[in-house]
């Protein structure tokens, strides 16, 4: 069942989106090469702690940190190691969540490391590209597989793989919900979008093939072929017109 969202729900999730962005805009500016991803990880649950938030995974399925750190060929579930030191070149994509009032967003977004490849840097730029052609049929009235098809359609352009085996979702009070939202074009056409709905729409895009395997950790997604993966994420808001995307500040 895909939930419509009040007033009141609406009002919580906004500003719970405008606090995950404000996250995500200070821990970015933190990464820094030297920097291990358990770093990471402490240094976003106490920005998330410090607005009054909850961290969304911190638990989630047992994941054991607050933000997913994912570096390079891994592609999510990336978990924080005292151990990993972020390195000139490497690309980071953060995932984080946090619960405001009992309503959780859910955002990701993909840094580079100092000077990075500008292979790796399309490989971001498309990623997050791909999130707003996937938002432009995001309209009352479309099905959730115009969004899909869009993502595909745009990363394939560029000759990317688009990960099968992860996808996007429902959020609200819970922070997966239904529907499903794959970044890859199904048989049907879904669920009609309706205003009210919030969803978390976030690609994951592989540089080579669109395969991939989890590391006998049982969390973290890296690419069967070693290639690099981007993710960007937000959650959004169907109205009666444009989608408001609400984690970004
Ligand atoms: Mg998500």
């Amino acid at each position: 069942m895909v939930s419509i969202k009040s007033k009141k729900e609406i009002e919580r999730m906004r500003e719970a989106g405008k606090i995950l962005a404000r996250v995500h805009q200070e821990l970015g500016q933190a990464l820094k090469p030297g920097m291990s991803t358990w770093e990471v990880d402490k240094l976003g649950e106490r920005i998330i702690r410090d607005f009054g938030c909850i961290p969304s995974f911190k638990n989630y399925n047992g994941f054991p940190a607050s933000i997913c750190v994912s570096v390079n060929d891994e592609v999510v579930h990336g978990i924080p190691d005292r151990h990993r030191i972020l390195q000139e070149g490497d690309i980071v994509s953060l995932d984080a969540g946090v619960i405001w009032k009992g309503y959780h967003s859910d955002a990701a977004r993909t840094h580079g490391i100092g000077q990075i490849s500008p292979q790796a840097r399309k490989l971001i730029e498309v990623t997050e590209q791909c999130f707003y052609e996937g938002i432009k049929y995001a309209k009352a009235g479309n099905h959730l597989n115009d969004i899909s098809t869009a993502i595909q359609r745009y990363a394939e352009s560029f000759g990317y793989g688009v990960v099968r085996d992860l996808v996007g979702h429902g959020i609200g009070s819970r922070l997966h919900e239904d529907p499903e939202v794959p970044n890859f074009s199904q048989k049907k056409r879904g669920v009609r979008l309706r205003p009210g709905m919030t969803l978390a729409i976030e690609p994951m895009i592989n540089e080579g093939r669109y395969d991939v395997v989890w590391l006998d950790n049982d969390w973290t997604v890296v690419t069967d072929d070693g290639s690099l993966s981007a993710h960007y994420e937000n959650t959004i808001l169907i109205t009666d017109g444009e989608p408001e995307i609400l984690s970004l500040p």
